[in-house]
C-alpha cells in the first residue's frame, strides 16, 4: 500500500483529504513523494510563518534538543530559554499585557482563557461572534461558528451567546440582560473568511466590557505574529484586551501557543488554576525565541505590509476577468480571502489549483483563503497569482461547458 492508502486505512479520518503526500519543504515550496513541486499558499494554516525548514528554526531545534527538551517536573522548574522568551515577548506584547502562559495549541490557549475568565469573574456567560473560530475543544467549539456548532456533542457548554460581527445593538442588549464573564473575538476572522472587525465595534466592546466587569479576550491565534502586517492586529484598533491568545506562527511549525494577560487578570489566577505536561517546554520555547528574534531583527511586520500590498494589488488585477466567479477580495496583510459563490466552487478551484501546483485553503462560506509564508517574495507572488489565474480560467471554462450542456 502507498502512503495515501495506509493513512486512509489506519488513520481515524475526520476530514476529507487532498490527494498529495508531502515529503519535504523549503521556503514557500513543498515537494510530494514523486518529487513534484508545489507553491504553498497555505503555510499549514498560517503556521510556517518563516516558510518551510527555515535555518533558524532547524538550528534552534537541533541546539535545544541536544541540551534539554522537557524540564524535570515540567513547569514546576525554571528554564533559561523560557525566561529569555518571556523577556523578549515584552517587546511585542500590546500595552497592558505582561504575564504569559505557554500552551500547545490555539484551542488550548483559548480554552484556558475562557476557563480563567469564568473563574475570575465568577460568571458563566461568554459572548462570541458568529462565524468565528476558536478551536475544537468542547469549550472553544461552543464559542465558534454559531449556536449550533457544538450540537453534535451534547450537552453543550452552557451560557454562550452569539452576536453578528459589528452588531453593537445586540452586544449592548446582552450586556443589559446578563452578567457577562467574557467576550471572545478575533480582530480579523480567519476561518470566518477574512473579516476585519470595525474599530468602532471594538471600542464599543471594550467600553461595555470595562463598565460591566467582563474580560475582553482577543484571539490572535491566526492574526497575530505579523500575519496582518502589525505584530498583533489589535494594535490597529487602539483597544487593550485583558487576555490575548496566540499560536500558529509563534513557533513557525513547532506546536506551541501562548496567552498573555494583564496584571489585573494575573492577580485573579491562583496556584493550580492551569497547567499541562508540555506547557512551556524548553524545545518549544527555543523555537519561539528563534522565530521572535528573526521577526524583530528582519522587521517581518514591515515586510508583510509590502508583500501584502503587492499580493492584493496583483490579485485585484488578475481577478478582474473573473467577476462572475469571485465576488469579493478581502485582504489583511498576508491573510487573504476570495469570496466565491458556493462551497462546491471553492472545492473544485482548490483541486484545480492543486493539479496546477498551487496549494490554497478552502474555507467555510464559499471562501478560498490564501495564507502564505510571511517571507513570500515577489517572484512567488507572481507565480502564485499566475497559477491562480490559470486555475480560475479552467473553472470558468468548466462552468461554461456545463451551462452549455444543460441548455443544449
Ligand atoms: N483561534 C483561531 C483564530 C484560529 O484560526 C484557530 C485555528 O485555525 C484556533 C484558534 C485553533 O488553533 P489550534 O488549531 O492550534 O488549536
Amino acid at each position: 500500500m502507498n502512503t495515501i492508502a495506509i493513512e486512509d486505512s489506519f488513520g481515524l479520518s475526520t476530514c476529507s483529504k487532498q490527494a498529495i503526500a508531502v515529503e519535504r519543504g523549503a521556503g514557500s515550496y513543498v515537494w510530494d513523494e514523486q518529487g513534484r513541486r508545489y507553491l504553498d499558499f497555505t503555510s499549514g494554516w498560517g503556521v510556517t510563518a518563516l516558510g518551510h525548514a527555515h535555518p533558524v528554526i532547524v538550528s534552534a531545534i537541533n541546539a535545544q534538543a541536544a541540551k534539554i527538551m522537557q524540564n524535570p517536573n515540567s513547569g514546576f522548574t525554571y528554564s533559561p530559554v523560557r525566561s529569555r522568551l518571556l523577556q523578549k515577548m515584552q517587546q511585542v506584547l500590546p500595552t497592558g499585557l505582561k504575564r504569559v502562559f505557554f500552551a500547545n495549541s490555539g484551542a488550548e490557549a483559548n480554552d484556558a482563557a475562557i476557563k480563567l475568565a469564568r473563574k475570575i469573574t465568577g460568571r458563566s456567560v461568554v459572548i462570541a461572534i458568529s462565524g468565528s473560530f476558536h478551536g475544537r475543544t468542547l469549550s472553544t467549539l461552543s464559542v465558534s461558528g454559531g449556536p449550533d456548532n457544538a450540537a453534535r456533542y451534547l450537552p453543550k457548554v452552557p451560557d454562550n451567546m452569539f452576536i453578528a460581527l459589528d452588531d453593537e445593538d445586540a452586544l449592548a442588549q446582552i450586556f443589559s440582560q446578563h452578567a457577562v464573564a467574557a467576550v471572545i473575538i478575533e480582530p480579523v476572522q480567519g476561518e470566518g473568511g477574512v473579516r476585519v472587525v470595525s474599530r468602532q465595534f471594538f471600542h464599543a466592546l471594550e467600553n461595555l466590557c470595562k463598565h460591566n466587569g467582563a474580560l475582553l479576550i482577543a484571539d490572535e491565534v491566526q492574526s497575530g505574529y505579523c500575519r496582518t502586517g502589525s505584530f498583533f492586529a489589535v494594535e490597529n484598533t487602539g483597544v487593550s484586551p485583558d487576555i490575548l491568545t496566540m499560536g500558529k506562527g509563534i513557533a513557525g511549525g513547532f506546536p506551541f501557543a501562548a496567552f498573555a494577560v494583564t496584571d489585573a487578570v494575573a492577580r485573579g489566577v491562583e496556584k493550580g488554576d492551569h497547567g499541562g505536561t508540555y506547557c512551556g517546554n524548553p524545545l518549544g520555547c527555543a523555537v519561539a525565541e528563534a522565530v521572535l528574534a528573526y521577526m524583530l531583527n528582519h522587521d517581518v511586520g514591515q515586510q508583510v505590509q509590502v508583500s501584502g500590498r503587492l499580493l492584493s494589488g496583483a490579485l485585484k488585477a488578475a481577478l478582474k476577468p473573473f467577476s462572475g466567479l469571485v465576488k469579493e477580495l478581502r485582504c489583511a496583510g498576508l491573510l487573504i480571502g476570495l469570496q466565491l459563490g458556493s462551497d462546491e466552487q471553492v472545492q473544485r478551484l482548490t483541486q484545480i489549483c492543486l493539479d496546477n501546483g498551487l496549494l490554497v485553503t478552502p474555507t467555510r462560506n464559499a471562501v478560498l483563503r490564501i495564507i502564505p509564508s510571511l517571507l513570500l517574495n515577489e517572484q512567488e507572488i507572481e507565480e502564485g497569482v499566475t497559477l491562480l489565474q490559470h486555475s480560475l480560467t479552467q473553472l470558468q471554462n468548466e462552468q461554461n461547458l456545463s451551462v452549455q450542456a444543460k441548455t443544449a
